[in-house]
């Protein structure tokens, strides 16, 4: 057990700060208030992270911190932690931990009773989510997809009966073989490819994945993936437990029991009667 009042104590802190996915104008007052006077900052790349700080004037010590060396790295954030200095982590851009470096020393910090502050900021996925016309909640952020055909194919039927909606990012050299194999396995479903988010190419391609596929040739820049969740009846084996967490959240959240099933019943297109009848099967 652990409960962290972020700011009604003296203990060391980890800040974790979003800093900007292209358009600078959307660092926060506040995120470079605390990389100017936190005692180090931990990023990813000191060249990439160090440009993106002169800009802003920020000066505070720079180390780098990598993801296929999370051990010894978490091991130092921790050693500066006991040492009773304040640290900001920072990926190249948008959350760290997101498809990013951070997640051990966030784990180690936690455990270890230190204040571990988010900051916001900005977030790819969130941007596009919102923007795609999609149904948005619930959804599933997913990230990247094996690059190897035959195991990104192998990992999306595990999500095939998923109602909700999906979220990949891709690599622009990748976009079209994703999309061939999202296609061949989830159906021609809607989805959204969100590029360049708050860049000055900043485009959004809405439509079914077949038709959006007949867009991509090409693409550059940075890429967001949205795809519809499975809007089919749902397979009992497969997405059960899915689907009563989701009614149990809704009935957690107020809502009667018969509300909460017409609530996920509308959320996810499954027919009313066949969910109250599998809500009501696990009662008896
Ligand atoms: N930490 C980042 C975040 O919070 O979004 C993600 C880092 S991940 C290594 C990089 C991927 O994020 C890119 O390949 C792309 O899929 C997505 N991404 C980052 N910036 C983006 C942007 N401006 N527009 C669209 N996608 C972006």
């Amino acid at each position: 057990m652990n409960r962290q009042k972020s700011f009604e104590n003296e203990k060391p802190t980890l800040y974790l700060v979003a800093t900007p996915i292209g358009n600078l104008s959307e660092m926060s007052p506040r995120a470079i208030e605390i990389l100017q006077t936190v005692n180090v900052i931990a990023c990813e790349d000191t060249r990439t992270s160090g440009q993106m700080l002169k800009h802003f004037g920020i000066k505070s010590r720079l180390i780098a911190y990598q993801n296929f060396n999370e051990d010894p790295s978490a091991k130092g954030i921790l050693n500066l932690l006991s040492q009773g200095q304040n640290v900001a982590l920072i990926s190249d851009a948008g959350y760290p931990l997101i498809n990013d470096p951070g997640q051990r020393v966030v784990s180690e910090a936690a455990a270890e009773g230190y204040n571990v502050v988010p900051v916001s900021g900005s977030s790819a996925f969130l941007n596009a989510l919102v923007a795609s016309g999609l149904v948005v909640q619930p959804f599933l952020f997913i990230g990247f997809l094996p690059s190897s055909d035959n195991e990104r194919a192998k990992k999306l039927r595990e999500y095939r009966n998923y109602p909700m909606t999906l979220v990949f990012y891709e690599a622009p050299h990748r976009i079209q073989k994703c999309l061939e194999t999202c296609l061949e396995v989830l159906g021609d479903r809607r989805c959204c490819i969100a590029r360049e988010l708050t860049k000055v190419h900043e485009e959004f391609i809405r439509g079914t994945l077949k038709e959006v596929l007949a867009e991509c040739d090409g693409l550059k820049g940075e890429i967001v993936l949205i795809i519809d969740g499975n809007k089919d009846d749902y397979r009992k084996d497969v997405d059960y437990g899915t689907l009563m967490n989701m009614v149990n959240s809704q009935v957690m959240q107020g809502l009667s029991k018969s509300d909460a099933v017409k609530k996920v019943a509308g959320e996810t297109g499954i027919s009313r009667k066949k969910l109250y009848d599998l809500v009501h099967s696990k009662e008896n």
